[in-house]
């Protein structure tokens, strides 16, 4: 297991679309666990391949507060949405942002697990929030994107200023 690097926005990787993974074995399942312990060290409650410039549709989730129950999610899709909902939410690719985002406040995700099996998770709440966040890494989509132009620009500016202080 390692922590991996993280991408930080703008950065162009965290806009790819990522490929769907065709076999559940062995390098997606290291993955997986790379991804669980990059975001256990980072204390997030979601992280996809995306973030760590791997373009495969795998994230990882944990929004229980004890920080022990690691869902890895291989192929995650929306398959139902329903009732909007507001989520104050941050992103550790967006680092020191926290707005404010309309998602469902309930869904349906079907995916594969770490063995390969087929899971389909109910979700509301904080979980729903976050496996919406997740999925939209895996299509090139950031959370800042459902914000208002002005807002878009401004964070936009200040990652690169932060990007810049940080390469000084
Ligand atoms: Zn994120």
């Amino acid at each position: 297991m390692a922590v991996l690097d993280i991408l930080h926005h703008p950065d162009p990787r965290l806009r790819c679309v990522a490929a769907p993974v065709e076999t559940v074995d062995g390098d997606v399942r290291a993955l997986a666990d790379d991804l669980l312990e990059t975001m256990y060290a980072s204390r997030g409650i979601g992280l996809a391949a995306v973030q760590v410039g791997i373009a495969k549709r795998v994230i990882v989730v944990d929004v229980s507060p004890e920080r022990n129950a690691p869902l890895a999610l291989v192929n995650p899709r929306v398959a139902d949405a329903r009732d909007p909902a507001e989520f104050e939410e941050g992103c550790l690719s967006v680092p020191g942002v926290y707005e404010t985002v309309s998602r469902s406040a309930r869904v349906r995700v079907e995916a594969l697990d770490r063995d390969g099996g087929e899971v389909s998770i109910e979700a509301e709440g904080t979980l729903a929030a976050c496996l919406q966040h997740e999925i939209d890494h895996l299509d090139g989509r950031l959370f800042v994107d459902y914000l208002s132009r002005l807002k878009r620009e401004r964070i936009r500016k200040r990652a690169i200023k932060r990007m810049r202080e940080a390469a000084a």
